[in-house]
């Protein structure tokens, strides 16, 4: 994890504006990450931190350099110091996978049947109403849901 609190040129232009929001998420990440899960199912404890993972990635992703928000070069330092996913902010980029929630629920050797994860199975086509995939918690994530 990056440290977030260090002044000087090392930052590019514009880190001030996002540091906030990221230095937010990364508490909550560590908050989540110290928590006792007492009570918890094991997979269950772990759907926080997949959680804030996938918002800071989130938050990058819509911040986006093509969009002009924040520069290129803001975009890949945070990249590079693991504030978002650029293997997750890729997949986001193509069509039906424009709300994934996590790399590891598009993967068929990681589920039963050979199938995607169950979040990943747009809405009218489930039987449950409800679902809580098992690996980060996601209540669905296919496009158009
Ligand atoms: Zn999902
Ligand atoms: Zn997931």
């Amino acid at each position: 994890m990056p440290k977030i609190r260090r002044m000087g040129s090392k930052y590019p232009e514009g880190w001030e504006l996002i540091e906030p929001t990221l230095g937010d998420l990364e508490r909550k990440m560590r908050e989540a990450e110290i928590d006792p899960h007492d009570g918890k199912r094991k997979c269950e404890a772990l759907w926080p931190i997949f959680k804030i993972a996938h918002q800071k990635s989130r938050y990058i992703y819509d911040l986006d350099f093509r969009r002009k928000e924040i520069s290129k070069e803001l975009y890949e330092f945070c990249l590079e110091q693991g504030y978002a996913d650029r293997n997750l902010i890729a997949k986001w980029t193509k069509p039906g996978y424009e709300r994934l929630c996590c790399l590891r629920c598009m993967q068929p050797r990681d589920h039963n049947f050979q199938t995607t994860c169950v979040c990943r199975v747009p809405k009218h086509l489930r039987e449950e109403k409800v679902i809580e995939c098992i690996h980060c918690g996601c209540r669905g994530c296919a496009s158009g849901d």
